[in-house]
């Protein structure tokens, strides 16, 4: 078996290794021979994405109902199709001021001079998807590259086959292979991709995956944007009214079948609260969703594999004297398949699996503490979040909160729907990711600052060529 040449890496030299080492280089032609496309044709390929997408919507609901087991359509049509065609929008509405150039300061010695930034596509983007929200995890960072100017190779998630399946097929049908190309496969495939020379790669995955791909990339001194995972934590403040807290937490933790990157991992609650929270958890689960087991609102798990992780982590908890409150409702027989109800575990220990781990599923563990500054600490401790949820009304205590932890992200009051903020930016930081899309910051990631200076014909510095004599001395005056 040969090694690839080009990358130095000792990436298998496999078929798909070769077509996606051809389909780069031509797509890299494509780019050096055609520039950079104008705001006009940006947009028509936007406009293209999205009509694409709203005319296959009874196609990828089926197709995502298909790869989880079971999810309702509604969850389908905000969770990837609304937050994909949102980002479109976005993108469309606001790219002829991202694409201006930006005037910057000169200093008077410099002037009439004058420096400005023009934003420049990259070039060929990687971009990796995971199976979680299929969708949108793929054509948001492709839109955002296809704003910016860039051609794309994307790689979706093989656990996800149906919507992979219908991506590819849709990107086949609307765009060149050499503008975009769509490779599938499994993590053997993903690790050849990761291994080309593209000239930036955007991840959306998990963190040991994350660091593969940043481990490849580095041998080709590929820039990377890793958006991961980790354990989100919610604080609920003693103010803040429980009822609505469990609402807004029982949705978060649950909205499909609690497997979003920004899903509430922890809750850290004040402890005399822990009793009244349990029940009014209770009491908003059965309200959102009765009948877990058969409630057609209810995401199921993806694969089996996922599932008995889930069951394990209830089963540890438990073996290590966790109270597993179980809810949802029995199962009468007629249930979705991998349908996982509602987890509440209390008095958790740091022992446990499920507080060492993201927990990607509908499990909530909650931790007590007796003032807010221990909750800080308590969040402090662990590795930076990507996400982080705070329940509370003191404006003193937001402060705090805000100030004195770091995590990809904060929402106030709620939780998961900072992610649809498309004017704000989303990333991690430390584990939970690097680099962030949406936002000025996606089309920015996606593009090169590339810094102009244009020199004035008359000018000062022309004044200051050698021989210097005093000159700098009456300059640095
Ligand atoms: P994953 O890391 O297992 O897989 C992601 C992608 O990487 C898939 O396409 C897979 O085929 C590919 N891959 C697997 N092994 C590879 C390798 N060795 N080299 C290159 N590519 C490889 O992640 P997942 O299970 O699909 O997704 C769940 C994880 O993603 C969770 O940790 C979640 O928090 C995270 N996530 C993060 C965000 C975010 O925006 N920050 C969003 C969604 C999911």
């Amino acid at each position: 078996m040969n090694t690839t040449q080009e990358t130095g890496t000792d990436t298998p030299e496999t078929d798909a290794a070769v077509a996606m080492r051809a389909t780069l280089a031509k797509q890299r032609a494509a780019f050096l021979r055609e520039g950079p496309p104008p705001l006009q044709q940006r947009r028509r390929d936007l406009t293209k994405l999205k009509e694409a997408i709203l005319s296959r919507q009874d196609a990828f609901v089926a197709s995502l109902d298909a790869d989880f087991g079971h999810r309702a359509r509604q969850e389908s049509q905000m969770l990837d199709l609304g937050s994909g065609v949102g980002a479109i929008n976005y993108l469309h509405a606001n790219l002829r001021r991202f694409m201006r150039p930006e005037r910057r300061r000169v200093a008077a010695v410099f002037k009439p001079g004058s420096a400005e930034v023009l934003y420049q596509p990259l070039g060929v983007i990687g971009v990796v998807a995971p199976w979680n929200l299929p969708l949108s995890l793929s054509l948001t960072p492709l839109a955002t590259a296809l704003a910016a100017g860039n051609r794309v190779m994307l790689k979706p998630s093989e656990l996800t086959p149906a919507t992979a399946e219908l991506v590819t097929a849709m990107i086949d049908e609307i765009f060149d292979e050499e503008q975009v190309a769509v490779v599938n496969g499994d993590a053997e495939v993903g690790q050849a991709f990761a291994s080309l020379a593209f000239d930036h790669v955007f991840f959306t995955g998990s963190i040991p995956v994350g660091k593969a791909i940043m481990r490849a990339a580095s041998e080709n001194l590929v820039p990377t944007t890793l958006e991961l995972g980790g354990k989100s934590p919610v604080i609920v403040a003693d103010d803040f009214p429980l009822e609505t807290a469990a609402r807004r937490v029982a949705y978060g933790k649950c909205a499909n079948g609690g497997q979003i990157c920004t899903s509430p991992d922890y809750l850290l609650l004040p402890k005399a609260k822990v009793g009244a929270f349990a029940a009014s958890f209770r009491q908003q689960i059965e309200t959102l969703y009765p009948d877990v087991p058969e409630n057609p609102d209810f995401t199921a798990i993806v694969n089996d594999r996922h599932f008995q992780r889930l069951s394990r982590l209830v089963e540890d908890a438990r073996s290590k004297g966790a109270n597993v409150v179980e809810m949802g409702g029995a199962d009468s027989g007629r249930s979705h398949p991998r349908t996982f109800p509602p987890v509440m575990l209390l008095g958790v220990t740091e022992d446990m699996a499920v507080m060492q781990e993201e927990i990607f599923g509908p499990i909530l563990p909650v931790v007590v503490y007796d003032r807010i500054e221990d909750a800080v600490a308590y969040v402090n401790a662990r590795p930076r979040p990507l996400a982080l949820y705070f329940f509370g009304n003191d404006p003193e205590e937001q402060r705090l909160v805000l100030d004195r932890t770091t995590s990809g992200g904060v929402l106030i009051n709620d939780t998961i729907l900072h992610y649809a903020q498309d004017d704000l930016p989303f990333g991690g930081i430390g584990p939970s990711g690097m680099g962030s899309y949406h936002g000025i910051e996606g089309f920015r990631t996606m593009s090169h600052a590339k810094s102009v200076f244009r020199q004035a014909r008359f000018n000062l510095v022309d004044l200051i060529r050698p021989p210097f004599g005093g000159v700098f001395d009456f300059l640095m005056k």
